[in-house]
């Protein structure tokens, strides 16, 4: 009998998390709002969903958790977007209004309708998740708290994967600036670790665009900011318990970190991972064309 690549996943998740007929095991997959869902977002799905299936196949339950990342700030205007966005650089995607007409309330419920609608119509069972409504919901204190109190061991991780000129200053934490919105351009430059509560001033370059100035003080928790990205994906995978997410190659060393810091700081297991090609259509049609006679 051929062993197809699902079924060999399928081992690696029940190797990793245990052989459980009775529990459900959680799969994953992301999603950036600040564009439409694209070719790679729906190749994900597909692929992720041949998973579940072999997992399914023997018996064994599925849940799949659709996560958008709607709490990221806005980085650029992406082209065919009106121009006026351009003032909202650096806020949450789900605190943006909606960039091709009114009838969203936000830029991100937009995109997140598309993605909604392109996941039904592939008649997935799936459970959507807005970043922005679990911060909200405090869903991630519990880790965001974890982050905080042992941020220099989370520092110990990640500096060594950043470029030099991002490594100073860099902190796990984006706090929401309370004088423009921006969730980019904050910085932190205190810690209160019993408190939770961090000071920062609005002064870092993000999106091409300066700070406002604010000096201000919040707490971390219930969605007054966000987890830096390389964190934020693990505090996922914990806080959800996460059995399993692919990703593209590029994200190979974001998800190498994630391991890491579920390990060191949340004391957990890991998700089983796969990587895969992100052009995989021009790398097919190159092998083609080189396997044919010359
Ligand atoms: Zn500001």
């Amino acid at each position: 009998m051929i062993e197809l690549w699902p079924d060999k996943e399928a081992q690696q998740i029940l190797k990793r998390h245990g052989d459980d007929r009775q529990k459900t095991y959680i799969f994953e997959t992301g999603f950036g709002p600040s564009g439409k869902p694209h070719f790679g977002t729906f190749g994900e799905v597909v692929r992720t969903n041949y998973v579940m299936l072999a997992m399914r196949d023997q018996d064994y339950q599925t849940k799949l958790i659709a996560f958008s990342d709607d709490m990221d700030g806005l980085r650029k205007v992406p082209e065919g977007f009106p121009a006026w966005l351009r003032e909202h650089i650096g806020k949450p995607v789900s605190s943006i209004p909606d960039p091709l007409g009114d009838e969203y309330p936000s830029y991100s419920a937009r995109m997140n309708a598309l993605l909604v609608q392109m996941l039904d119509e592939l008649e997935l069972d799936y459970e959507f998740r807005s970043s922005t409504e679990t911060y909200r919901a405090g869903l991630f204190n519990e880790q965001i708290a974890m982050v905080i109190r042992h941020y220099e061991a989370v520092q110990e991780i990640i500096l060594p994967t950043l470029r030099e000129e991002t490594r100073e200053n860099w902190f796990p934490f984006f706090p929401i600036c309370e004088g423009c919105g921006s969730v980019g351009h904050a910085h932190v430059v205190e810690v209160n670790k019993e408190a939770l509560e961090v000071s920062y001033v609005c002064d870092r370059e993000f999106g091409g665009l300066p700070g406002c100035g604010t000096r201000g003080r919040v707490s971390v928790l219930d969605g007054s900011g966000k987890l830096q990205w390389k964190v934020d994906w693990p505090t996922r995978w914990h806080a959800f318990g996460v059995h399993y997410e692919m990703f593209g190659k590029d994200l190979i060393e974001s998800a190498e970190v994630g391991d890491r810091i579920v390990q060191r700081v949340f004391r957990g297991t890991p998700p089983a991972h796969m990587f895969y090609e992100l052009f995989w259509m021009h790398a097919a049609k190159k092998s083609r064309s080189r396997a044919a006679p010359a």
